[in-house]
């Protein structure tokens, strides 16, 4: 029943390393080879052997109207009908910022990128840029995209400068960036002990890339106060929970405000797009206004703006869509919670907005080395068996999944009814 699949992985992994153009979609932490995606529709994909998923990934957090969404979609169709890049200004890109820019008290300017890798690498060297400062501080078990200096091991827990988690990535790139435990204020203050030239903190502050991990508000707070003590500027990367955890993503539901924020995923629909945001000051250090240096060809395309302005319009003129996806989400894990304790299975549930997370553990993680502790075997099985009863999920405990606003109660009753059965036998 994924013959089709199957073969065109193999053909894939001829002239593609792995099959697949970024790690996580060849399905390595769980076992198999991936359904080769055929097209999508609503709340759902069918694959090239026509099987149908309720599709819990969304192309990873950018589809929250989900798949072929009209009015997104006629956008789209508009814009190339006048041409598909200028590398010139267009009135799009101003149209978009300024739908950011109203959102939030603390933005004032936001330029646009084609990547959340590319938005976060951004917005650290205008961290350094405005500080003068060169080292920056990072958590384990977040991810800031691929740039060289973010991609650093997880350390001891102890205070430390990171090492390389990547071949490639020279030491000598990655002896700026300090790693610290995630939740944990000791550890952070230790680092502002060890370190006097710290430019910025760079945090999720709702983790969704080791499952949905949330940080404490003391913790966040704690953050703030260093960042304010010590010059440095703290950046919450926002990629995956901007317009997805509320309408203004994490920063709408935090106490705590970052000085920059990093934007990607919803804000393109499902087209390439980042964005960093920050004061007209910070803002004003940027090339061609100032002195730090950032561009790019194809930065604030026409149809990707397009996309992102019908997209963000759309939920602002009905911002309840988030109650919703929120009672979408909740009704979803708890539903898989009670099927898990009905089979004496321990599940730990969590949700942010349209996130959710689930984790096969005894206590909720709060932070990597716990999310580490759960059991990746069980969850392997239980992915490959919601597969073949077509429930697409995330293909690895250290994903968050998201719910769409064309996801019915009854889909993810049809979900929860299929978990209760794999349950009793996980
Ligand atoms: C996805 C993600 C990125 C990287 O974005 P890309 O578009 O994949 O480069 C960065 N930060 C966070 C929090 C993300 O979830």
């Amino acid at each position: 029943m994924f013959d089709n699949s199957v073969k065109a992985y193999s053909e894939a992994c001829n002239v593609i390393p792995g099959g697949v153009d970024s790690p996580v979609r060849a399905f390595k932490s769980v076992g198999g080879t991936p359904p080769f995606i055929a097209r999508g529709e609503g709340a759902f994909m069918y694959d090239i052997d026509d099987n149908k998923y309720l599709d819990f990934v969304q192309s990873w957090g950018p589809l929250i109207f989900g798949h072929c969404d009209k009015d997104i979609e006629e956008a789209v169709i508009q814009t190339v009908k006048k041409g598909l890049s200028f590398g010139a200004p267009t009135e799009l890109e101003t149209s978009l910022a300024n739908e950011i820019v109203d959102m939030f008290d603390n933005i004032d300017k936001v330029r646009f990128v084609s990547s959340g890798t590319e938005a976060v690498m951004s917005a650290i060297r205008l961290a350094r840029g405005v500080t003068g400062k060169d080292d920056i501080l990072k958590f384990e078990g977040c991810y800031h995209g691929h740039s060289d200096s973010l991609l650093v091991q997880a350390g001891s827990g102890m205070a430390t400068f990171g090492a390389p988690s990547s071949p490639g990535v020279p030491a000598d790139l990655t002896k700026h960036t300090l790693l610290c435990e995630y939740n944990n204020i000791e550890n952070l203050k230790k680092c502002f002990e060890d370190s006097n030239d710290i430019a910025c903190i760079i945090i999720e502050p709702i983790a969704g890339n080791m499952g949905l991990v949330p940080a404490s508000e003391e913790f966040l707070k704690a953050c703030r106060e260093l960042c304010d003590a010590n010059g440095a500027l703290l950046i919450f990367d926002e990629v995956m929970t901007g317009f997805r955890a509320s309408l203004k993503g994490a920063s709408g539901i935090l106490q705590t405000q970052a000085d920059i924020i990093t934007f990607g995923k919803v804000i393109g629909a499902g087209m390439p797009v980042g964005a960093f945001a920050s004061s007209k000051e910070i803002m004003g250090h940027l090339s061609p206004d100032g002195a730090v240096y950032q561009a790019g060809t194809l930065s604030g395309n026409p149809v990707a703006m397009s996309a992102g302005l019908v997209s963000l319009r759309k939920l602002k003129a009905n911002p309840s869509i988030y109650e919703d996806l929120n009672a979408k989400a909740l009704r979803l894990v708890n539903g898989l919670k009670s099927a898990a304790n009905a089979n004496n299975i321990p599940l730990q549930i969590n949700t942010r907005g349209s996130m959710f997370g689930f984790f096969f553990c005894e206590e909720e993680p709060t932070n990597i080395k716990e999310v580490a502790k759960c059991d990746f075997q069980r969850f392997g099985k239980f992915h490959h068996e919601m597969l073949k009863r077509g429930f697409y999920f995330a293909c690895s405990q250290y994903e968050a999944g998201f719910i769409s606003t064309v996801m019915t109660d009854e889909n993810i009753d049809d979900c929860i009814k299929a978990a209760s059965d794999i349950m009793k036998n996980l």
